[in-house]
């Protein structure tokens, strides 16, 4: 396949988000959304279809899905209803999934997306409330299918893009977005690979030029942002090729198989389900008066776009510090309580984005497993700027930190890294040195200034790095000039 080809071709591109909401009972019914426990024990009579049994709403699923709508300045329906999806699988015992089909709860919004080169607007077509079935398990019995119905009824969100998506790329950032505001919100954890974020692609390509969308085909089964990204590229490509090879597209689901790295049919258009949605009768309207709407609108956390402008303002931050300082809602917590209890926000930023940064990607984890606390590395500062130890012990000390529970000033004593700042001591280590290099001391006086490196190099050798390197400068300009 030509670069040339792929030139001509433009990719137009369309996600659906489902986010699993991190309520305490599920969409419908009273129970938690618990996982890992054993398998269909976290029901009632409702996730397991009994006649007779009637969902009730969960509030909290209302509000969290108000909430993304107003993050992603959606419009949200003053009355908007349920709806039955229809379909037979054993995973799904009603029959049915409770969704929203014409009145979704919020729509007509857009998220900034930011690239490498450009920033980018991107329209959302709707929001809407849903909930999950529960589990097929093909792989632990070799003549049955288990069902695990824990998951029915699990409360979902489902985003819906315009096809505004143009790359692979730009997908990416959105996805990334959306997790961010998503974590932010505190309504979702955000976990692609654990499934708490599920994505499908949309994608189709069109000559460049042409307004006319081509025919899409949608992608499943991507479980991770960099599966949703390599994905959507051999989908393009395997489009593009198609199409100059005389083909056509043709209107399918796909799958992608991470082992291969493609995407292969699941099922075409003709084969897609027809739901048969129709209004849920056991729910009643959604209503959201103007009270509840200002209620969760005052509830609304500080979002990412606005922490990185405060950062800027308020700390000094630059632009990159604080888009990734805000990347993550928690390391932002994080390096904000480490700021106040150093009353030093320019080293806690330096602290978080060399050091902590660091060892999370060392050790793959994020910020919510880091084992040293803000208020232990505020110590850690407090100690560099009193003074009593060096920028290389305090690394020495931050290293040292991650094993075990002790305060850096105790570290510090136990590594003998306190500095000496005894100035008896200091003046007898800088006389000394002085009268151990004339040649220097001859060309500092004739006005080699750089010189003073050298005489603070000699001073820190001699002490095994614990001098006080501000008192050895002042003191051998003092005495030099
Ligand atoms: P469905 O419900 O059948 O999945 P929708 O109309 O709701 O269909 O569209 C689903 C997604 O597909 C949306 O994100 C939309 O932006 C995207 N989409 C629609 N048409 C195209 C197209 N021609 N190419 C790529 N994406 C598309
Ligand atoms: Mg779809």
């Amino acid at each position: 396949m030509s670069t040339i080809a792929h030139e001509r071709f433009e990719a137009v591109i369309g996600l659906e988000v489902h986010a699993q909401l991190l309520t305490n009972s599920k969409a419908f019914a009273p129970v938690a959304p618990i996982y890992g426990e054993a398998p269909n024990t976290m029901v009632t009579p409702l996730c397991l279809g009994h006649p007779g049994t009637l969902p009730v709403v969960n509030e909290n699923l209302v509000r969290y899905i108000i909430k993304m709508g107003l993050a992603t300045n959606c419009s949200v329906a003053e009355k908007s209803i349920f709806a039955r999806k229809n379909y037979f699988y054993p995973d799904l015992p009603k029959g049915y999934q409770i969704s929203q089909f014409d009145t979704p709860i919020c729509f007509d919004g857009y998220l900034d997306i930011e690239l490498e080169e450009y920033n980018k607007r991107i329209g959302l077509t709707r929001i809407h409330m849903e909930e999950d079935a529960g589990k097929s398990i093909h792989d632990q019995d070799p003549y049955n299918t288990l069902v695990d119905l824990n998951r029915a009824g699990t409360p979902l969100i489902e985003i819906v893009s315009e096809p505004d998506l143009r790359t692979p790329q730009e997908a990416y950032a959105y996805l990334t977005k959306i997790k961010q505001i998503v974590q932010y919100l505190e309504i979702c954890d955000g976990n692609m690979e654990e499934g708490s974020l599920r994505c499908d692609a949309n994608v189709s390509v069109r000559p460049r030029g042409r307004e006319k969308f081509g025919t899409r085909t949608e992608l499943k089964n991507m479980n991770s942002f960099r599966n949703v990204e390599k994905a959507i590229e051999f989908e393009i490509y395997r489009q593009i090729e198609l199409i100059e090879s005389g083909g056509e597209v043709v209107q399918q689901t796909r799958l992608w198989d991470t082992s291969k790295n493609q995407t292969r049919i699941m099922r075409s258009k003709e084969e897609a389900h027809d739901y048969r949605y129709f209004p849920e009768p056991d729910l009643p309207p959604i209503i959201v008066t103007t009270e509840l709407l200002d209620e969760i609108k005052e509830e609304l956390p500080e979002l990412a776009d606005v922490r990185q402008k405060r950062f800027a303002e308020e700390y000094g931050m630059s632009e990159v510090d604080a888009v990734t300082i805000t990347e993550d809602r928690y390391l932002a917590d994080f390096f904000e309580e480490v700021a106040e209890a150093a009353n030093n926000p320019k080293a806690a930023s330096n602290l978080v984005l060399s050091d902590v940064l660091r060892v999370l990607n060392e050790q793959s984890i994020n910020i919510k497993e880091f084992n040293v606390s803000p208020a232990r590395l505020a110590e850690l500062i407090k100690l560099k700027e009193e003074d009593k130890i060096n920028s290389s012990a305090m690394q020495t000390i931050f290293d040292a930190m991650l094993d075990n529970e002790k305060s850096a000033e105790e570290l510090a004593k136990e590594m003998n890294l306190i500095q000496v700042s005894d100035t008896g001591f200091l003046e007898e280590l800088v006389d000394e040195i002085i009268a151990n290099n004339p040649d220097e001391v001859e060309r500092f006086k004739a006005g080699k200034k750089q010189l003073m490196g050298f005489f603070v190099g000699q001073a820190m050798k001699a002490s095994k790095g614990k001098a006080n390197p501000k008192m050895v400068t002042q003191m051998v300009a003092k005495k030099l000039n």
